[in-house]
């Protein structure tokens, strides 16, 4: 008998898979039971064809057989089987349409990654296996074996095999201090590889397991082995969307990804036509707990056609929702590989267009509806939401500015960008911003009071990105966001205005030794009419506020940002009318202390805290 060599494409394909790293290979089953089940379907539809129409379709059955002396895993179906000619064709070479292009595309190392996440097929069975035969009838051919041990080539003989069908048995690797196969012999393995990759396969995949089983007329249990039906065979999303409780659909989401609660919402669509396709979405309710670090994996399930392809398909969703599980099915994605990967990304695109869109008013639903279930995920997600909207400059941020909330000031809650603007009163120009580390200090900042005053409600911003995603927004219904540290804050009548200019020209003078003072700490020393009961507050310079340069602080490289400011002092407090009367050195302690008290009123740490309190006993 002689060997033949595989073809130098399939050669390195084979290659790049028995070296492809470990937690990809448990899909080699996936691919196996996608075979048979395909063969099936083949041997069915022939039968159909042929007008045999009496053929029954409960007689159709993918088995699995561990055998763990012999250490081989055992794959039988049913379905069409194969000539020796078919399998030295279709075994014996990847020879398919696009194998040329998947070498173009992924032939590097780093691509490896390619072949968990798509189907390469039969050849998948090399990454567990020293050796595969298979054994094959097809109707009206002899039977015939096919074997390799995936190296460099592989046989093709006649033998006898009774049923029509095909039988394929991997002999497993061997254990290695690195590497474990001898899971792959485990039955409930099996049933948890099943359940993961194949549990829609429209035939049943059966296995005999032990059971334990109270014998009949006594206490006494007994050990049984009996076949069991791994998979379940309809998915959940192919049921008619009334036939499912909500009860279901949450059992589905906690079991599926992992979640001990129920979702905030379930998006159960489905869509025919150009694109056909289900989708089964759920909007969590708290993030999962390594969300924010980058093993958190986004992206959605991908089924073609009841067959998972794919774990985490990114494609499928955009980052600003990456907290969205779920799952997309649709017959007219191909488990091949071969397949052009150009045009699953045109309809994967399609798909994630629309979800997008689904996604967005679902989130809007739930904000006009059910407001509290909202808030909930907003806690949870609504970082990323901002995020969302700062991110590529702005370039989603109409997309999803109605889904943001901030909390405001006037009406202790949390409010849309819209609800703001509603209760805006006439008088009032601009939507008011504060930023701050926590509400507390957000509240007590001395540049909002004068805002409040007027009868103005302010959002209080927390979060780090929160300023950014505002400042790429720039406006709301054309009402432009205005910062309430912002020194161009337009709050003053005209008389209001010519007086703190009249205050200034008199100023100049103090507020120039106060600056000589303070020497390059500040940026330098001004009049602000923006402070109430506050006696001085720092201001950022060229628009940023202190707190953009607090976060701007934290960034890689950040450390090199300087953090001098400008130095706003308020004319009318008392602190301020003593200061003229200082002798110099006096002078230079209490601006050093005013500095200090902006400092911490701005979060920001003090240069020197030990001369601060020193001072500040001196002064006591
Ligand atoms: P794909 O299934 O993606 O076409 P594979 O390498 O998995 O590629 O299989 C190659 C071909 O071998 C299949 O297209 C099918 O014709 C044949 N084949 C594989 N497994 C079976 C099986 N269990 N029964 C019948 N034919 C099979």
């Amino acid at each position: 008998m002689q060997k033949k060599l595989f073809k130098a494409e399939s050669k390195k394909l084979l290659d790049l898979m028995i070296h492809s790293i470990y937690t990809h290979r448990e899909i080699f089953l996936r691919e196996l039971i996608s075979n048979a089940s395909d063969a099936i379907d083949k041997r069915y539809y022939a039968a159909m064809q042929r007008g045999e129409t009496g053929v029954d379709k409960s007689q159709f059955v993918i088995r699995l057989e561990p055998n763990r002396e012999a250490r081989t895993l055992t794959i039988t179906d049913n379905g069409c089987g194969m000539s020796a000619a078919e399998l030295e064709q279709d075994l014996g070479t990847i020879a398919k349409s696009g194998t040329s292009a998947f070498k173009a595309e992924h032939a590097d190392a780093e691509d490896i990654d390619i072949i968990g996440k798509f189907g390469v097929g039969f050849y998948a069975a090399f990454m567990v296996s020293k050796n595969v035969t298979v054994y094959s009838h097809k109707e009206g051919e002899d039977a015939a074996q096919w074997s390799s041990d995936g190296v460099d080539g592989y046989t093709v003989k006649p033998c006898e095999y009774e049923p029509i069908g095909t039988k394929i048995v991997l002999s497993l690797k061997d254990d290695t201090d690195e590497d474990s196969y001898g899971e792959f012999l485990e039955t409930f393995r099996l049933e948890q590889l099943v359940k993961k990759y194949s549990d829609y396969i429209r035939y049943p995949i059966v296995m005999q397991v032990e059971t334990s089983r109270k014998k009949a007329d006594s206490d006494e249990y007994e050990t049984v082995v009996e076949d069991k039906t791994l998979n379940s065979q309809v998915p959940l999303w192919r049921k008619n969307k009334n036939e499912i409780t909500k009860e279901q659909y949450a059992q589905f989401y906690r079991d599926a990804f992992h979640d001990y609660e129920e979702p905030a919402s379930t998006l159960h669509i489905n869509t025919e036509g150009m694109l056909s396709y289900t989708a089964l979405l759920f909007i969590p309710k708290k993030a999962p707990f390594d969300f924010n670090t980058k093993d958190y994996k986004r992206g959605l399930k991908l089924y073609a056609n009841g067959v998972m392809i794919m774990e985490h398909c990114e494609e499928l969703l955009p980052e600003y929702f990456n907290f969205v599980q779920g799952l997309v099915d649709s017959p007219d994605l191909s488990l091949n590989i071969s397949r052009e990967m150009l045009q699953h990304d045109r309809q994967l695109s399609a798909i994630a267009n629309n979800l997008k869109k689904k996604i967005l008013s679902e989130l809007l639903r739930m904000q006009r509806e059910e407001r509290e279930n909202y808030e909930t995920f907003y806690r949870a997600f609504g970082r990323t939401l901002k995020f969302g909207v700062y991110d590529q400059f702005g370039m989603n941020k109409d997309f999803l500015k109605d889904t943001l909330l901030f909390y405001s000031r006037k009406e202790d809650k949390l409010v849309t960008l819209k609800e703001y603007v509603d209760a805006m009163p006439e008088a009032q120009k601009e939507i008011y911003y504060a930023a701050g580390d926590t509400l507390a200090q957000v509240k007590k900042l001395p540049q909002a009071e004068r805002v409040a005053d007027k009868g103005f409600d302010i959002l209080c911003l927390t979060d780090d990105v929160d300023e950014f995603a505002l400042r790429i927004l720039e406006s709301y219904q054309d009402k432009k966001f205005r910062s309430v540290s912002d020194p161009d804050l337009d709050l003053n009548t005209e008389e209001e205005k010519k007086q703190m200019e009249e205050k200034a020209e008199q100023a100049k003078p103090l507020l120039e030794r106060i600056k000589n003072a303070l020497g390059d700490k500040v940026l330098d020393v001004r009049l602000t009419d923006r402070l109430k009961n506050a006696a001085a507050c720092l201001t950022g310079d060229e628009g940023m506020s202190v707190e953009m340069y607090k976060v701007l602080r934290q960034l890689p490289n950040g450390q090199t940002l300087p953090m001098t400011f400008h130095l706003d002092l308020n004319p009318d407090h008392p602190v301020y009318a003593k200061l003229a009367d200082l002798d110099d050195e006096t002078l230079k302690t209490y601006a050093e202390l005013l500095l200090a008290q902006a400092q911490l009123i701005a979060g920001l740490p003090l240069d020197d805290p030990a001369a601060f309190a020193e001072s500040l006993c001196k002064l006591m």
